[in-house]
Formats: C-alpha cells, structure tokens, sequence
C-alpha cells in the first residue's frame, strides 16, 4: 500500500554529477522522500514492531540476534530501491567492521571458522580503508556470510545515487539524509545487551585477514 502520492524528481543540471555534494546531497533528499511516501505501510509496521518481537522471542540472545536478523531481511529489501547499495559493490566490505561479540559467534558458528582471540580490536575507529585485507569473508566481490553478516553491514545504506559517498574518508565532513530505522536500531541494542559482551572488534580481528573459502 503505498500513500498515492507521485514523486516530484528534480531536474538536475547533467554537468554536475554526485562528486558534487550538493547534488549528492539533494539526490539522497529525494531517495528519502520517495521512501517515507512508498515503502508499503505493511513493512513500517513490521519495523516498528520489531523491538516488541525480539523482546517477546523465548530463548538466548544468539537466538534473538538470528530471528533479528530474519525479520530485518524484508525491511531492507522494501528499501534496497533507494539506495545506492547494489550487489557487486562491495566498497564498505573493505573499510573497518566493527562486529559484537555476539555476532561473531554467530558468524563462528554457521561457517566453522575458530575465532582468534586478543588482537589490536582498534581498527573500528580508525574508518580507514583498508585496499589489501577487504574482510575475509568478500569472495568474488561478494558477501561469504550474507545471511549471517554482521549489523553495521546491514545498516551501512546510502541514500545518494551512487557509491561515490560511501566512502568514509569523503563523507564524514558532509551531513547527508539517513535512513533512521530506530526501532531496529533499539531491538539490536536490546540484544547487545542482553548478551552483555563488552566492545566491537573488526571483523578480521576475529576472522584474520586472509580471503575466506566458502
Ligand atoms: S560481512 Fe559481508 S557485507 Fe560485511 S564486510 Fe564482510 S563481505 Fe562485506
């Protein structure tokens, strides 16, 4: 179900592209608005529902985290048309992850990869690419883990048209439109919680940095 309303697209000057911020800037407004007047109402409902539905799940955090994670999938399948997200483009997988303890549990358990233990555990403030050690598990310019891969890659959305911006280093001095999904945010938080496990560590402090094999 969708409000009925059309959506006004500005005309753009075709001189300027999205290295321009101000274009970038205006695009992501536009992906935004289109997004709040479409995404079915069916799917805002499941949204906020969600922190009610992990609460209520019987069972651990590692079981709450996984039905999370499920119940999330046709949230951001609603918004994949707005955003810049594509598949085969994997720029964030070679930034810094930061992963919970909980999460890389998870990720132990469904790929039977041994976690490392100690490690710097500092490269998730540094949002630094790291060209040489993508995470372990792109294979193919591809996601290993897909099902299974962490929160901040599953919220790492950008609502301009292209990647340009997605790139910590050119975004973090420029404020764009952002998708809020508070209640996601709040149920994953619940989970950390309740698992009650300290900080993020990167992914390859967890995992190492050699590519994984399926
Ligand atoms: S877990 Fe998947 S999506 Fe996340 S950084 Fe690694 S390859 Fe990319």
């Amino acid at each position: 179900m969708t409000s009925g309303k059309r959506i006004h697209v500005a005309l753009v000057d075709p001189g300027l592209t999205e290295a321009d911020v101000d274009v970038a800037r205006a695009n992501a407004m536009t992906n935004f608005n289109r997004m709040a007047e479409e995404v079915p109402l069916a799917i805002q409902q499941l949204e906020a529902g969600l922190e009610n539905h992990i609460r209520q799940e019987k069972g651990s955090a590692l079981r709450k985290l996984r039905r999370l994670y499920k119940e999330m999938e046709p949230v951001m399948a609603a918004l994949a048309p707005y955003l810049a997200c594509r598949p085969g483009c994997s720029g964030c997988c070679h930034y810094p992850i930061g992963v919970m303890p909980i999460e890389a549990d998870l990720i132990a358990s469904r790929t039977g990869k041994r976690l490392l233990t100690g490690g710097p555990g500092a490269r998730t403030g540094t949002l630094v690419r790291q060209e040489d050690t993508p995470c372990p598990f792109l294979v193919d310019n591809q996601c290993s883990i897909y099902d299974d891969r962490p929160m901040a890659c599953r919220k790492h959305v950008a609502l301009t048209n292209t990647a340009y911006w997605c790139q910590p280093e050119r975004a973090n001095d420029h404020a764009f439109p952002m998708a809020g999904l508070s209640t996601l945010t709040a149920a994953f938080e619940y989970v950390i919680a309740l698992d009650g496990r300290g900080m993020p560590r990167d992914i390859r402090d967890y995992f190492g940095h050699a590519p994984s094999t399926p």
